[in-house]
């Protein structure tokens, strides 16, 4: 099993917001990181055409993942048209076999937006066929299934307002500087939500809700997840080993 760790998302700075910190603790622990967005951002932008914003988008993931010396890669799937098909399936299960990872970070299942829950429905597929024979992909097969984890929605909600409770977190006090450096590479929406909100809204939402998650487990800031523990699944939860006294498990889970 090869120490490759892969976060894939819908969209430029989804990783930032809700599992750079426990990247940069995975990549500490000897991991290599990969991460990968299905689409481009091409609506992130309230000026740029498609092409430009795209450019400008991919170019700002790659600056991000550079700080955690990780490949970045971009499928051909645009914003708000995520869709759960043959070609997508086949798209996204060649991409994890080229990565071969051991360990996934998605989406959350449960999310404010479809192309965030179309993602992890797709990556969940993905990491379950990666070893499956006779997919119509030329990529070769490979073996075990990775563990799969879904990180928070944003804000912790679903789209009926109901918290998404973590199963565990990841304690990313020391590695907020390095999420901060991150998310800050997404220039051009730090810029839009700054004109929009006249204040630097893009990090402080970031650090906010990091900080709410820290707070449920007496930390300053903290990432929360939810492993796949569906049938052909890997069971264990290598992610609190790997974590050793930054993974927790919250025992009272009322919140
Ligand atoms: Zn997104």
């Amino acid at each position: 099993m090869e120490k490759i760790v892969l976060g894939i998302f819908s969209h430029p700075d989804d990783a930032e917001f809700i599992c750079a910190g426990t990247l940069s603790l995975l990549k500490n622990a000897g991991y290599k990181i990969r991460i990968a967005t299905l689409a481009p951002g091409d609506k992130g932008t309230a000026e740029f055409s498609k092409e430009k914003i795209s450019r400008i988008r991919m170019a700002e993931g790659a600056k991000s993942a550079k700080l955690l010396t990780a490949d970045y890669y971009c499928l051909d799937f645009e914003d708000v048209y995520i869709i759960y098909d043959r070609e997508s399936i086949n798209k996204t299960t060649a991409l994890i076999r080229k990565i071969r990872p051991s360990i996934v970070f998605t989406a959350s299942p449960d999310d404010y937006m479809i192309d965030h829950e179309i993602t992890s429905r797709l990556v969940q597929t993905a990491c379950f066929a990666s070893g499956m024979k006779n997919l119509e992909i030329s990529d070769d097969p490979f073996e075990p299934v990775p563990y799969l984890y879904y990180c928070d929605p944003m804000e912790g909600k679903d789209k009926l307002g109901n918290p998404v409770i973590p199963a565990m977190y990841a304690d990313i006090t020391g590695e907020m500087d390095m999420k901060e450096k991150m998310l800050a590479c997404h220039e051009s929406q730090r810029n839009w939500l700054m004109a929009h909100h006249k204040m630097d809204e893009y990090i402080l939402s970031m650090k906010r809700f990091g900080e709410q998650r820290g707070k449920e487990i007496n930390r300053k800031y903290a990432e929360g997840f939810r492993q796949h523990l569906g049938h052909g699944f890997p069971q264990e939860n290598i992610l609190l080993e790997l974590l050793g006294d930054k993974g927790i498990i919250k025992l009272n889970s009322a919140t």
